[in-house]
This record gives C-alpha cells, structure tokens and sequence, in this order.
C-alpha cells in the first residue's frame, strides 16, 4: 500500500536520507547510490535505478515521491541559444526557467515560488499572486533537467526566475546547502547569487548565516516615492532600511552587493536620478546592474533609449560606482521570468 503523504526524497541531505533508510534495514552502501542516482544522475524515477533491486525500487516509491520537471515547451534564441524552459511540477503547476552561456559556463536562472506576491507593477510573474512556494527538490530539478537536456554541467546560478526567493527562505537555505554539497552537483557558494526585492528581516538573517553566495537587490528607483509606485514592497521596507540590511551584509560577508536597475522610460532613467543613485551607493561595497525593462503585454512599461541608458551609465561611473549594462540574451524568445506560463495560462484558458 502506498503511504498518504509521501517523503520527498530529493529534498533530504545524505545524512536524512540515511536516517529515512533506517527503517528498510537497507545495507549502508545503498544510501550512496540512492543519493547519486538523484542528485549525480538526475533520475526521475525509481525505476532508472537500475542496481537497485526491483523489491526494494518498489518499497522506495511506497514511501517517497521523487519531485521532478518535465519540459512543457523549451524555446531556443537564434541569436545566443539561451534556452528558455517551461516546466510542469509534479503537481500540474508551470515554472520558468533560463540557461545561459556566458565565457565562464553556463548559467541557469531559477524559479522559487509558482507566482509571486509581491506585487512589483513591471513583473509578469505577479500577475496571479502566488499560487504556493517551491520546495528545495523542484528547485534543484530545474537545474538537474536543463542540464540533463543540454547534456554538459551548469556552473552558476541566480535566483531570480519566478518568484520572491526571501518569501520561501527555509526551502531556499536547504537548497542551496543541497547544490553547495560536495555529494550532489557540488556547487560553489560563490556562484549562487540570490535576488530579492528587499525584504529587510530576512536580509539581516542571511547576513548573520554568512554564506558566501552574492545578494542582489531590485532596487529600481532612488528615492522611496518612486519605488512605491512600482514596488508595494516598499511601504513596508523603504530605501533606507534596505540600504541599511545590504551595507551589514557587505560588511559581515565581505561581498560586494548588487543592485539591479529596470530601466523604464521617462519613469526613473533620468540624469537626476542617476545622481540620486550615486549619492546612495557612495561609498559602499555595491554593483549596479542596469537592465532595460522587459516589455510585458499587461503593463505599459517601456524601456529606456539606449542613449538614456548610456547616459545614466556614465554618470554613475563618473561618480565611481561600478556599473554594468545587462546584455539582452534570448531577446528573440522573450526570455524574461513570467511571461512564457502567463502566456500557456492564457491559451488553456
Ligand atoms: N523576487 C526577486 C527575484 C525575481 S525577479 C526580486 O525581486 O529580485 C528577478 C529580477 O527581474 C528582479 O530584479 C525584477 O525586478 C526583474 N524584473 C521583473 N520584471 C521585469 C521586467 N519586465 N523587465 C526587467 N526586469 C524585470
């Protein structure tokens, strides 16, 4: 008989799976290839498990459920073969997904949650809210599945794919403990960059834990009436404090902080706000990322001009900021985090 509520098995470390194992009376050495076929060979069921015997595959999928993504729709840039991918979770919910291939490897922008609540008025991907947060073995799964599918390893990876990683704190900690160990993928911390819209409490505490991954924070705007306009998250926790919980990071982790920047025409690429931007980070550990906005069919934000974007550049490098221009990948495939599911939703609909 199968058990109601299966153990998700591709979320526990060895030293749980080994525990959960306990109870099977399993010889030691079959926890090792249990944890390699999830996490070395990507298996997405108990059957791939080849030298395992059939009694006890049969006794595993009675206990555990082996979380995965299937591939709904994968569209491939011409132009740089970024890959984007729509995945469908066990649970007949989508996610998005990008890999990129940049000089140093490749690198895949993850999901966390299905939806966000956050409510940033630029972002697909809040549309609907939130429908529920991912947990730590559908986070892997994506990188597990897009590296199964390009067959090679992906070295870095961002969170910052559908999806608020702060508002799913504790799945996203067990993840990156799972990636970061040296039984699985084995990942460098230093190659995990986090990004957040600023939610300041869980700042501080990812501060205090001191890993050395890289914070990223949307920023968007200088000044708090302007961020309040697209960004509800800061009525609750405004520039200043969110300046405050990244100086502390950069302080107790030693890692520069970056901010990213949308820039949205005649709403906050100005000359004046370039200044404004620069007198904030004066003196701070901090990298300014400037993306110009993703067009989404639901809102009427356009992106800045390139001169206005050249502009705001080199002001802040005048002002000894560091500053780079996020190049546009897979610009022909639309590969902005929200906009591929919103599109599936609407033609089930
Ligand atoms: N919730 C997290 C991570 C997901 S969003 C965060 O807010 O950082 C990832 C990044 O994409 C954020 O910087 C977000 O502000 C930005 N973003 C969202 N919609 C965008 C759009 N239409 N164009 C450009 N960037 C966008």
């Amino acid at each position: 008989m199968d058990k109601t509520n299966k153990t998700d098995i591709k979320s526990l470390t060895k030293a749980e799976l080994s525990d959960e194992l306990k109870q099977f009376d399993f010889p030691s050495f079959r926890v090792d290839q249990i944890y390699d076929w999830l996490h070395i060979k990507f298996a997405d069921s108990f059957d791939e498990m080849t030298n395992v015997s059939k009694d006890m595959r049969k006794l595993l999928a009675e206990y555990f459920e082996i979380k995965t993504v299937k591939i709904a729709k994968k569209l491939v840039s011409e132009i740089d073969s970024t890959r984007k991918y729509l995945f469908e979770l066990n649970d007949g919910e989508y996610i998005e997904s990008v890999l990129m291939k940049y000089k140093y490897g490749y690198s895949i922008c993850v999901s966390t949650q299905v939806g966000c609540n956050m409510g940033c008025k630029f972002c697909a991907s809040t549309l609907n809210g939130c429908v529920r947060s991912l947990e730590p073995s559908e986070i892997l799964s994506q990188l597990y599945a897009a590296s199964k599918d390009i067959s090679q390893r992906i070295s870095h990876i961002v969170l910052m794919g559908m999806g608020e990683p702060l508002d799913n704190f504790d799945n996203v900690l067990k993840f990156i403990e799972l990636v970061t160990n040296k039984d699985g993928v084995n990942l460098s911390a230093r190659n995990i960059t986090l990004s957040t819209c600023g939610i300041v409490p869980k700042i501080k505490l990812l501060a205090d834990m001191n890993l050395p991954i890289t914070l990223s924070v949307s920023l968007h705007a200088p000044v708090d009436e302007l961020r309040s306009k697209t960004m509800p998250v800061n009525n609750k926790w405004g520039i200043d404090e969110v300046l405050a919980a990244c100086k502390d990071y950069a302080n107790k982790t030693s890692r520069r902080v970056s901010f990213e920047y949308a820039m949205i025409k005649g709403v906050n690429d100005s000359a004046e706000c370039a200044e404004q931007l620069a007198g904030l980070l004066s003196g701070m550990l901090a990298h300014v990322n400037l993306i110009p906005v993703n067009n989404v069919e639901e809102n009427s934000f356009i992106r800045s001009d390139d001169s206005s974007i050249k502009e705001f550049e080199n002001i802040l490098k005048s002002k000894h900021i560091a500053v780079t221009v996020r190049r546009t990948l897979g610009a022909d495939i639309n590969a902005s985090c929200g906009q591929l599911r919103r599109s599936n939703q609407n033609k089930r609909r």
